[in-house]
């Protein structure tokens, strides 16, 4: 009888793990994975930042002129005082480039290197740098230095792009990638009279996409697995450059790896980069400058449209009204598989220790 209670309960309890799975929503998962200091194929050297942490006004730890390269590198120091002049001294100056990059970040500023600093600090980012471009006074989106946007004189405007015959990834099939980047690329026309098309011309084409190792010439060289994972040029520049030492996944199903890197989310981003925008502080949009490994991010947010908008007015078909809405049930679907997924946990817990209780009485 009690034998057949158990095998009964854990039915029940497979069950309920089975049902309890899809409800958790993508976006919970990037946070417990942003932080990989074990995975060996990883090269980045920002993972050894973690000894920063607790850093503020008058600390010295061995290093951090390290962390100061890094500050350099995105737009929080001046370019002018050369590497070697770096001291591992938390300066005045050094503290003002922390308050700027938790401003520009959407950090709480603290001035200090807390947790949540490092953190975003150490997770993978695009390479364009974040100061360069002005931000918006009353909006978080910013653009590049004098706001540059194409300009053709045809309505609506089509811009062409192509992909490199060369510098390529072998391990996605170039139809995955040709279908990623053109769903890319539609996110955008969808909210802007601008069309993209795909062409062989390569060399003549507006926007060139390709996959570089390290240094590729640009003056701006890759560093391998995760760190920077790609940058882009700003109008009418269109070059479109992704490191190729990342493991691009367009299917997290099939890939693995904790260091996964969501082609589509990047492209997105990048996107926004050969159109106009600079980086954001909301750290929903798109154009915001970090991406957590195995992470999507591709839905466009109010502050990207409002941005690229902007820029190019908007597309006669789209509506605000859908955005928002769709802005507020995403939420509400997030918010509600949570619930969700608290109830069936819940209810697993349960049937865990009812199954105990009977495996007991049993002996
Ligand atoms: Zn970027
Ligand atoms: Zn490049």
């Amino acid at each position: 009888m009690f034998q057949f209670f158990s095998y009964f309960f854990c039915l029940l309890s497979i069950i309920f793990l089975f049902l309890s799975r899809p409800t958790f929503p993508a976006s919970i998962l990037p946070d417990k994975v942003t932080v990989i200091t074990n995975n060996s194929t990883h090269n980045a050297t920002w993972h050894d930042f973690t000894r920063f942490i607790d850093a503020e006004m008058g600390s010295h730890v061995i290093g951090m002129s390290e962390l100061k390269k890094y500050f350099t590198r995105f737009g929080y120091l001046p370019m002018t005082i050369s590497d070697s002049n770096f001291t591992d001294n938390f300066d005045t100056q050094f503290k003002s480039a922390v308050t700027l990059y938790q401003t520009k970040l959407g950090l709480p500023v603290t001035g200090k290197l807390d947790s949540d600093t490092i953190t975003t600090i150490m997770s993978p980012r695009c390479g364009v740098s974040d100061t360069a471009h002005k931000i918006h006074v009353t909006k978080h989106y910013s653009y590049f230095y004098g706001k540059p946007r194409w300009s053709r004189r045809m309505s609506p405007m089509t811009l062409t792009y192509a992909f490199s015959s060369t510098d390529m990834i072998d391990y996605i099939s170039l139809s995955d990638i040709k279908l990623v980047l053109k769903r890319a690329f539609s996110r955008w026309s969808s909210v802007i009279p601008v069309n993209f098309k795909e062409t062989d011309k390569y060399e003549s084409a507006d926007i060139r996409i390709g996959f570089y190792h390290g240094d590729h010439g640009d003056g701006e060289a890759f560093d391998g697995a995760l760190g920077v994972l790609a940058h882009s040029f700003s109008p009418e520049n269109g070059r479109f450059h992704l490191d190729a030492a990342e493991t691009w996944a367009v299917d997290f199903e099939t890939v693995k790896s904790r260091a996964a890197i969501d082609l589509e989310s990047v492209a997105t981003h990048e996107i926004g980069h050969i159109l106009g925008l600079g980086h954001t502080s909301v750290k929903e949009a798109v154009m915001y400058p970090s991406l957590s490994p195995r992470t999507k991010k591709v839905d466009l947010k109010i502050d990207d449209v409002e941005g690229v908008q902007a820029l190019y007015g908007s597309n006669p078909n789209f509506k605000f009204s859908s955005l928002l809405e769709s802005e507020n049930s995403s939420n509400d679907a997030i918010a509600l598989a949570s619930r969700s997924s608290k109830w069936t946990i819940s209810l697993l817990v349960l049937v865990i220790v009812i199954l105990s209780f009977f495996e007991y009485s049993t002996f």
